[in-house]
């Protein structure tokens, strides 16, 4: 008889990516946010950051650096029902860093420390690789530089970290000047609906 996976068997060291479910998520983001009317809103088949098939490059920062709003309008934001929980998160951790004794990357991603990880569940206290985490971004601190979403795609994570047009901190300006400057043409316009 085989023996039953460990948590840490199942998780490994980060999460396997689906490709299926991350275009679930994309499709998904894209029908809630046409709900909104004539908002600024983030194509993720288009951004750089976000879309699938585009790893081991750096991030697009034009979202953090070219907003008029001096901590910018965009946020990343993660969608807890598709994120792994994992132990060693490609997102929170900069994972090229030294391993440290408790077999965990001694350097975060974050430059601005934004995200937190909590021990969720029946937490092991004697081995941090057999838990599973919470990861949770502090909106007052990110700035939307998309570190952590490029880092969250597949095949390390499963892209449950995108960026987002905040609605209540956009100034929604008439021409974006975000829009203006991606190289994608990633920053829409959403067509305001008729009645
Ligand atoms: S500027 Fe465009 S490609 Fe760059 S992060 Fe923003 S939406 Fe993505
Ligand atoms: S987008 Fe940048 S600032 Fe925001 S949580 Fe991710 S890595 Fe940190
Ligand atoms: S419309 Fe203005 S405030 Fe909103 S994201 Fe674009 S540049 Fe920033």
């Amino acid at each position: 008889m085989s023996e039953q996976p460990t948590r840490r068997d199942v998780l490994g060291y980060a999460v396997r990516g689906t490709g299926v479910v991350a275009l679930g998520g994309a499709a998904a983001f894209l029908a809630t946010r046409a709900a909104a009317e004539g908002a600024w809103t983030i194509d993720p088949t288009k951004c750089i950051n976000i879309r699938l098939g585009l790893t081991g490059v750096d991030a697009c920062a034009l979202c953090a650096s070219e907003c008029v709003v001096p901590l910018s309008a965009i946020r990343a934001v993660n969608d807890y029902a598709k994120c792994g929980r994992c132990c060693i998160c490609p997102a929170y951790y900069d994972v090229t860093s030294e391993v440290g004794s408790d077999g965990l990357p001694m350097r975060k991603l974050c430059p601005r420390d934004a995200i937190e990880r909590t021990a969720i569940g029946e937490v092991d206290p004697d081995d941090p690789l057999n838990n599973f985490y919470e990861y949770i971004i502090d909106e007052d601190k990110c700035n939307g530089c998309g570190d952590c979403v490029m880092a969250c795609k597949e095949p390390a994570g499963l892209g449950s970290i995108k960026l987002e047009v905040r609605n209540d901190l956009c100034l929604d300006c008439n021409r974006c000047a975000i829009a203006q400057a991606c190289p994608d043409d990633a920053i829409l316009r959403e067509v305001k609906e008729t009645t």
